[in-house]
C-alpha cells in the first residue's frame, strides 16, 4: 500500500492499494460476497450509486445526526473528537499517553505557563492532568483547557449538475449583509444556499439497500426473511484518522440488511452474531483475538434494540471490525415517511396477528451486519504477519505472511531452479497451466532460489513450485509449503490440481 498522491507529499489518510494490496482486498471482499450472496439463496446483491438523492440523508437522519462532537485544545491546538478523548473522573489525576505529534514539549511548557503546576512528563506520558468538569482531557497534551464542543457533520458535501456554488454563496452573503445579519446569520444563509444544490457522498452503503428494498423484493419475488448485500466505497470526513487504514476518510464496507418479521429481530441478531464471528475465523483471524461487545444503553442508537460490535485485538488493543445491529423498522419507516411511498411487505400465507385475517402486511424489521473491508484487511495483515527468528546464529530467520491461501495475492510461484537446461521453458508451461485454470500464479526467475522463497514468504504466497534438474527426468517438481517450508515432489500435471484443492479447503 502506498500513500495517495505520494509525489505531491501525500494526502492525509488516503492510501492506494498496489499490485499485492489490491489482490488481498479483492480476495477478502470476494470471500464476503461468496459467503453472503453466492453460497445462499436468501441474500441478493446490490450495487447502488455513491451519490444518492439528498433526501435520502435527510430521511435517514444523517444530515441532522451524523455528527461528531469536535473540540479544540486551547493549549496545544489539537483538534479532536470529545467522544474519543481520554476519560477521567472529575479532578482525577491520571497518566495521559501522548500522541506522536511532537508537540508535547511545547504543550507541556504552555501548561506550566497557564499555571497548571502538577503536570509532569515521564517518557511518553503526562502525569497529573486533571479532568475538568467535562470528564475528559486533550488526547495530545492532557490539558483540560478546552473549547466548547461543536457538531461537525462527517458527510462530504458536493454539488450535482451545472450549478455554481460560489455564485450561490456570494448571493447569500450579499443578501444577509444587506439585512444586517451577523456572522451567525450569514453562516446560516450560506449553508441554506449550499443545501439547495447539495448532494453527498454516501457515508455508508446501507441506505442503498433500504431505498431499493421494494425494487429488489418485487423483482426477485423475495420472501421474508431475506437480505440485500452490498460492498463498496464509503466516505466520512473523519476528524481523527488513525492507525493506517483502520480509520480513513475513504474506505470500503461490506454491509447486509436482513429483512425479517416484526418480533424476530432479536432472534436473527443472535444468528448473525454467530455467523459473522465464524466468517472472520474462516478467513484466518483466531477465536482468541475476536470478541463480541454489546453496546451499552448510552451508546445504543435510539432506534436499535440491540447492537454488538465484533472487535479484534489489534496491536493497539481491542477495536471495532464490524457492527451488528437490530435496527427495528426504523429505516423503512423513515424512508416511507420521507418519500411518501409505502415500504411494506405482504405475506399472503400468514394471518395478520392482530386481526386474524389472511394476508399480513407489515413493515419489515432489519438486522444489519456492517463490516469494514479495509479495516478487515488490516486485521488480516496483523494476524498473518510473523517473524521467525531462525537458529541461534539467526540462520533460517524469515518474515512470513501466513495469509489464508484464498486471501493470498499470489497463489503459486513457479520457480525454475536455474536459468538453463530447459528449466525456464518448463516453468513457463506450468505457469500457463495455472493461468488457464484462472489461478493467480507468478513465474519468478530473478535471484537465487532462497531469495525467491523469502520474497514469496513475505507476500504470503502459500505454494512454491520449483522446476529442477530432476524435472526433465521424471516429470516431477517440488512443491514447497509456505507455513512449514516442507517440500514434496509431485507430478508436473498434478501441480495445478494440488493448489486448487488447497484453495477449496
Ligand atoms: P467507529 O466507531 O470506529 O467510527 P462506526 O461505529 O461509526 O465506527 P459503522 O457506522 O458501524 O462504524 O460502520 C460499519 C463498519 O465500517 C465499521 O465497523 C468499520 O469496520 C467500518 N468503518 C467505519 N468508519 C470507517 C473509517 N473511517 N475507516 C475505515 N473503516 C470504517
Amino acid at each position: 500500500m502506498f500513500q495517495s498522491s505520494e509525489i505531491y507529499g501525500g494526502l492525509r489518510s488516503a492510501y492506494d492499494y498496489g499490485p499485492m494490496g489490491v489482490e488481498l482486498k479483492r480476495n477478502l471482499m470476494n470471500e464476503w460476497w461468496t459467503s453472503m450472496v453466492h453460497s445462499r439463496e436468501d441474500i441478493y446483491g446490490l450495487d447502488a450509486s455513491i451519490i444518492m438523492h439528498p433526501k435520502v440523508w435527510r430521511s435517514s437522519g444523517h444530515l441532522a445526526n451524523f455528527t461528531d462532537p469536535l473540540v479544540d485544545c486551547q493549549v496545544c491546538q489539537e483538534r479532536f473528537r470529545a467522544d474519543k478523548a481520554p476519560k477521567l473522573a472529575e479532578g482525577e489525576d491520571a497518566p495521559i499517553t501522548l500522541g506522536d505529534k511532537g508537540r508535547a514539549k511545547a504543550a507541556l511548557a504552555k501548561l506550566h505557563e497557564a499555571g497548571h503546576e502538577h503536570i509532569e512528563r515521564k517518557g511518553k506520558q503526562l502525569f497529573g492532568a486533571k479532568a475538568g468538569d467535562r470528564g475528559y482531557v486533550c488526547p495530545n497534551c492532557g490539558s483540560p483547557y478546552l473549547s466548547a464542543e461543536r457538531d461537525f457533520n462527517g458527510m462530504f458535501r458536493t454539488s450535482l449538475g451545472a450549478v455554481d456554488p460560489m455564485a450561490q454563496v456570494i448571493a447569500a452573503v450579499k443578501a444577509s449583509v444587506a439585512e444586517g445579519g451577523d456572522d451567525k446569520a450569514i453562516r446560516k444563509a450560506v449553508d441554506a444556499a449550499l443545501e439547495e444544490s447539495a448532494v453527498y457522498l454516501r457515508p455508508e452503503t446501507a441506505q442503498g439497500m433500504f431505498v431499493q428494498f421494494l425494487n429488489v423484493q418485487q423483482s426477485m419475488a423475495a420472501k421474508i426473511p431475506f437480505g440485500i448485500a452490498q460492498m463498496g466505497k464509503s466516505f466520512r470526513n473523519e476528524v481523527t484518522v488513525e492507525h493506517f487504514i483502520f480509520r480513513s476518510c475513504e474506505f470500503e464496507q461490506m454491509e447486509m440488511e436482513w429483512f425479517c418479521e416484526p418480533g424476530t429481530g432479536r432472534e436473527w441478531l443472535e444468528y448473525w452474531k454467530e455467523t459473522r464471528m465464524k466468517w472472520w475465523q474462516s478467513i484466518g483471524l483466531s477465536a482468541d483475538k475476536l470478541r463480541l461487545r454489546e453496546h451499552e444503553s448510552s451508546e445504543l442508537a435510539h432506534y436499535s434494540d440491540g447492537t454488538f460490535d465484533v472487535e479484534y485485538d489489534f496491536p493497539w488493543g481491542w477495536d471495532e471490525l464490524e457492527g451488528i445491529a437490530s435496527r427495528t423498522n426504523y429505516d423503512l419507516n423513515a424512508h416511507a415517511e420521507g418519500s411518501n411511498k409505502k415500504l411494506v411487505y405482504t405475506d399472503p400465507e400468514k394471518d395478520n396477528p392482530e386481526t386474524g385475517k389472511k394476508g399480513w402486511r407489515y413493515v419489515p424489521h432489519v438486522v444489519e451486519p456492517a463490516a469494514g473491508a479495509t479495516r478487515g484487511m488490516l486485521a488480516v495483515l496483523c494476524a498473518a504477519y510473523d517473524e521467525e527468528p531462525g537458529d541461534e546464529s539467526g540462520k533460517g530467520a524469515r518474515t512470513v505472511l501466513r495469509l489464508h491461501p484464498r486471501l493470498a495475492p499470489v497463489k503459486a510461484a513457479v520457480l525454475p531452479l536455474v536459468r538453463k537446461q530447459g528449466m525456464p521453458e518448463t516453468a513457463r508451461k506450468i505457469a500457463d497451466a495455472f493461468f488457464a485454470a484462472g489461478v493467480n500464479a507468478k513465474l519468478d526467475m530473478q535471484h537465487a532460489i532462497g531469495r525467491r522463497y523469502a520474497r514469496h514468504d513475505e507476500i504470503g504466497t502459500p505454494y512454491c513450485i520449483t522446476v529442477d534438474g530432476q524435472t526433465a527426468e521424471d516429470d516431477t517438481v517440488t512443491i514447497r509449503y509456505r507455513d512449514d517450508r516442507r517440500q514434496e515432489r509431485i507430478k508436473v500435471e498434478a501441480a495445478v490440481d494440488e493448489v486448487r484443492r488447497a484453495l477449496r479447503e
